[in-house]
């Protein structure tokens, strides 16, 4: 039974040494039953562990190996406490954490704070598994990047040069008291967003979105309603993307203020952190780290993430 933590110190009195530590990600890991990583052998009475020590052994596949295997620990050097330390900063602190700050508060170098920053965004992604939106979700487009100007967001989105000055165009999908999905684009043409929404939103749902044309064809899956922003339009009965666009405010607060610059090709990375923080902002503080601790499925080594 793992002591609840609500605070940093109550983290490292929780996990005193780096055994509890690799206990606990075992417990999460094995939540549901031990599985063999490396086969996929998920009969437990063919996996074993070698007395007195952290190496587990698959009967089916005869392999050996630790419960870091396949998930985003594989291969660190790093203790997993100082992990378990930089799961609590960037699920907890509000904006995130910059990596130059992870590396000075955790005594580690810049370049390992920046690949653990970077294995912890991968694992903030969306499940695959989750359910679609639905109900009553807004959709938006914006920009993200490159220098902030003053001009109104449509006209940002939809008149700029993408790539020219470092922006990237990212759509986003609210769930009314739901949660939010978000990822990059390279355009905002209707063959790219409506495949989207449809992915993303059940059938059915009702859809707010400004007058862009790229939405014209949502009203075959959709109860389709659009607000003309053009025409000074933010509000019309229940429609509005005001949801969306506090959480594009919200982002770009972050972007701003910690990162100051992302590169377009991690884009993606840094909107998985920040939708994940958004969507598990009721939870408790300890439930945020067991939360990120229970999608780390998926090793992401060193030389794809620099590719
Ligand atoms: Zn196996």
């Amino acid at each position: 039974m793992i002591k609840p933590f609500e605070n940093l110190m109550q983290l490292f009195r929780a996990f005193p040494d780096e055994q509890s530590a690799i206990d606990h990600l075992t417990a999460i890991r094995w939540a549901n039953g031990k599985f063999c990583p490396l086969c996929g052998n998920a009969d437990e009475r063919k996996i074993g562990t070698l007395t007195g020590t952290n190496t587990h052994k698959c009967y089916a596949c005869r392999k050996r190996f630790s419960i870091k295997v396949g998930t985003i620990f594989q291969d660190t050097k790093l203790p997993l406490r100082t992990w378990f330390a930089a799961i609590w900063m960037i699920t907890n602190h509000p904006k995130g954490i910059a990596s130059t700050t992870l590396a000075t508060d955790l005594g580690i170098t810049q370049k390992s704070a920046w690949f653990v920053l970077h294995r912890l965004r991968h694992a903030a992604r969306t499940a695959s598994f989750n359910a679609p939106l639905s109900g009553e979700v807004e959709v938006d487009e914006t920009f993200m990047g490159g220098k902030e100007t003053n001009k109104p967001q449509s006209k940002r989105v939809r008149h700029a040069g993408h790539g020219a000055d470092g922006k990237t165009i990212v759509v986003g999908l609210k769930q009314r008291d739901g949660h939010v999905r978000a990822r990059v684009i390279g355009n905002v043409r209707s063959g790219t967003l409506y495949p989207i929404v449809k992915e993303h939103v059940a059938k059915g749902s009702t859809v707010y979105t400004d007058e862009h044309q790229g939405y014209n064809n949502l009203r075959f899956d959709y109860d389709h309603q659009r607000v003309s922003h053009k025409n000074g339009e933010y509000v019309r009965g229940s429609a509005s993307t005001n949801g969306i666009e506090s959480v594009w405010a919200l982002f770009k607060r972050q972007y701003h203020g910690i990162h100051h610059w992302i590169s377009p090709k991690h884009m993606n990375a840094y909107l998985n952190e920040m939708t994940f923080r958004l969507n598990r902002r009721d939870l408790d503080r300890g439930q945020r780290v067991n939360g990120l601790l229970s999608q780390i499925e998926g090793p992401l080594p060193y030389k794809v993430l620099i590719a």
